[in-house]
């Protein structure tokens, strides 16, 4: 969720009197949208991909054609968009089995109706805190506190799936690792925390040249910056690590003095065009051809890219 933006709630009732009441609850606080049947909320939970679910279990139309509560949990697992978005059942049926059934389908509250308003209230809340609190871990998981670009583990998850769509799609991909020359020696001179400052003016350099949604880009580790392109060939990715590389020495870097600072850096790229037959070992062998060109762009004087 975006800061600022409302989390959202998908009501899913057959009962206009109930879809009434909770609508006049959460309105205030939350983005609703309402399904009276468990084929629309399906639909619906499809495309708008909410934060919470409030689910009834008996609906119209459950039975031969429709779908009630139950069917509408399991139909949602088996989506892997939405498999994890939460899912409170509200239900009539409020004998302890009912409520021990329902609780034993994977949902994160079971509420039996009537209820009191102000708890549901609160209870919704608390669970929405929660999935708030949960993405926050989760992008911290996957965020580089210095930089705010992806980390590590997040170019990983990344490039895994992009592998496998290439490897479908059989299209080309492309990788750019690129490191700041002379690092140590900025450090050394001007202090770590200037050097830091150095990694954000990189990776603003990196954001700001790369243009296709779908280009993505990661501190690799230390100083070094990885960038996967989709459906870019190598004489591309090359063409955008120079323009990076040449952004980066036109960038001036000032000290708290006023006095201008610069740095370059060295890029290596490397390409591939996987099939439904290539073995996953290529892909380790795609980002360690990248480094392998990195080296050599060292080799050769720094301040360069070269493919592999
Ligand atoms: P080369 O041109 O061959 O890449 O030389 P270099 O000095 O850049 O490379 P080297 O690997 O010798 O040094 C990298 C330096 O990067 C050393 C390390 O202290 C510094 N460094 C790594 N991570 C950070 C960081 O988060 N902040 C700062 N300020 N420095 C970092
Ligand atoms: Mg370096
Ligand atoms: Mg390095």
């Amino acid at each position: 969720m975006i800061k600022d933006e409302k989390n959202s709630l998908l009501i899913v009732d057959d009962d206009s009197g109930n879809i009434k009441l909770l609508v006049e609850l959460f309105r205030e606080e939350y983005l609703l949208y309402v399904a009276k049947t468990g084929k629309s909320a399906i639909e619906m939970a499809k495309g708008i991909m909410p934060d919470l679910i409030l689910l009834d279990i008996i609906l119209d139309g459950s039975g031969e054609t429709g779908f009630n509560g139950f069917e509408v949990i399991t139909a949602l697992r088996e989506i892997e968009a939405t498999r994890d978005i939460p899912i409170v059942l509200m239900s009539g049926l409020d004998k302890p089995e009912d409520e021990r059934r329902g609780l034993e389908q994977d949902v994160v509250d079971y509420i039996t109706k009537p209820f009191e308003n102000s708890i549901v209230k609160l209870r919704i809340n608390n669970q929405i805190k929660m999935i708030n609190y949960i993405r926050q871990i989760e992008h911290m998981g996957l965020t580089d506190a210095l930089t705010g670009l992806n980390n590590r583990r997040s170019f990983n998850k990344k490039i895994d799936e992009e592998w496998a769509r290439a490897c479908r799609e059989e299209t080309v991909m492309s990788v750019i690792i690129l490191d700041v020359d002379h690092f140590k020696k900025y450090n050394d001179t001007y202090g770590h925390q200037r050097g830091d400052v150095v990694l954000q003016v990189v990776a603003n350099a990196l954001t700001s040249t790369l243009q296709r949604a779908t280009d993505f880009v990661a501190r690799w580790g230390g100083e070094e910056f990885i960038i996967l392109m989709p459906n870019t060939n190598k004489i591309n990715a090359m063409q955008i690590a120079d323009r990076i590389r040449d952004k980066i020495e036109q960038t001036k870097i000032p000290l708290p003095d006023g006095t201008i600072t610069r740095i370059t850096i060295s890029a290596g790229v490397d390409s591939i065009t996987p099939t439904k037959e290539t073995p996953e070992i290529l892909l380790g062998e795609l980002i360690s051809n990248a480094d392998r060109a990195l080296y050599t762009a060292k080799e050769q004087g720094r301040n360069r890219v070269i493919a592999f």
